[in-house]
């Protein structure tokens, strides 16, 4: 699209602006420029019809604002001001439908004009004083279909105090254009690094969250019940698996239950524990009659030379450099399917 923007009133002059709170004219020009950087990025040609001075008149201003547009046939012209005279708010103003021939191009500038409108009051919070037909002269002679915003009001503290011009100029550029100007945050973090909220990692379905940031992952655990937090890599890592705790653990008094071995098998690895502690033992299951031998507390690793797995656990195992005693520790909760650290 070829745009015309035109920041309104000479900086020095005929045609200089009013003086409220701020100065209209300078303000016409931040958001202008900023208007104009955003639509030349979206690939479109904007015209610059703004004239900032050396004029003869009033008049002479606003005629080479117009004859600049229409000697370069843009598609759409829109004067942007500021408001004053008492009062708050955003108003867009078109050329009465008896300016336009073709009532259709009536219609299509006015949705465009409210369009502009509705976006810059919403974007900073100004009260709507909505669409507005008025034949003022940039509007009027301009062959283009053409809206002159006021954004709000420059003698108003209070519209001052709402006033950011980027949200201004995304809201001319999208009423303009129709297009989406908002900013796009990169994501700084990947997918790979969130929380997620399940019942158990193997239970995808159950996700009801994943966050970047842990407390919030904790929070939305908090809030319902059978639910942990789990890394990325499916380690729980909340809340803390208290089954190998070494103060809340439940010994079995018979050697009855001991555990099923379904599996065993030598393999090296590094495992880092990631709960607030797990216990080892000489053999792999839980009993009173398989006394602790020690604990490995979260963020300690260490490396491991064979894996056992029963019925309830996965069993990492290594032979301790200080006694030369084969240790047996659960890693894995198999029956809950939680992990207590992770294997590299
Ligand atoms: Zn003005």
């Amino acid at each position: 699209m070829k745009i015309g923007i035109d920041m309104g009133h000479c900086l020095t002059g005929y045609d200089t602006s009013a003086r409220g709170v701020f100065v209209e004219s300078e303000y016409n020009r931040i958001v202008g420029k900023k208007v104009i950087q955003k639509l030349k990025e979206k690939g479109h040609t904007v015209i610059n019809c703004t004239i900032d001075g050396g004029v003869s008149s009033m008049y002479d201003s606003l005629a080479r604002r117009v004859k600049i547009a229409n000697e370069n046939n843009v598609d759409i012209f829109c004067s942007i001001h500021f408001n004053a005279g008492g009062g708050e708010g955003t108003e867009t103003y078109l050329a009465n439908p008896s300016a336009f021939i073709n009532q259709e191009y009536y219609k299509k500038n006015y949705a465009i004009a409210k369009s502009i409108n509705d976006k810059v009051a919403a974007s900073c919070g100004f009260v709507n004083r909505g669409v507005k037909h008025e034949d003022f002269y940039v509007i009027y002679h301009t062959k283009a279909i053409a809206v002159l915003v006021e954004v709000c009001f420059c003698d108003s503290k209070s519209d001052f105090a709402k006033l950011d011009t980027d949200k201004v100029a995304i809201a001319i550029c999208e009423g303009l254009t129709g297009e989406d100007y908002s900013v796009k945050i990169p994501k700084v973090e990947t997918t790979d690094n969130l929380y997620r909220v399940r019942k158990s990692w193997s239970d995808v379905k159950s996700q009801i969250g994943a966050y970047r940031i842990l407390e919030n992952a904790k929070k939305e655990c908090d809030s319902r019940s059978g639910y942990s937090v789990f890394d990325k890599n499916g380690v729980k890592v909340y809340p803390i698996a208290k089954a190998e705790n070494p103060k809340n653990e439940t010994i079995p008094n018979s050697s009855n239950s001991k555990e099923k071995i379904i599996k065993e098998y030598s393999e090296k690895g590094l495992f880092t524990c990631t709960v607030d502690a797990i216990n080892f033992r000489n053999k792999p299951y839980v009993g009173s009659d398989n006394p602790i031998q020690g604990q490995y507390y979260r963020g300690e690793q260490v490396y491991y030379d064979y894996v056992v797995i029963t019925d309830k656990y996965v069993w990492i195992s290594w032979i301790s450099a200080i006694t030369g005693v084969r240790r047996y520790m659960p890693i894995t909760d198999r029956i809950k399917n939680e992990k207590w650290g992770y294997v590299v």
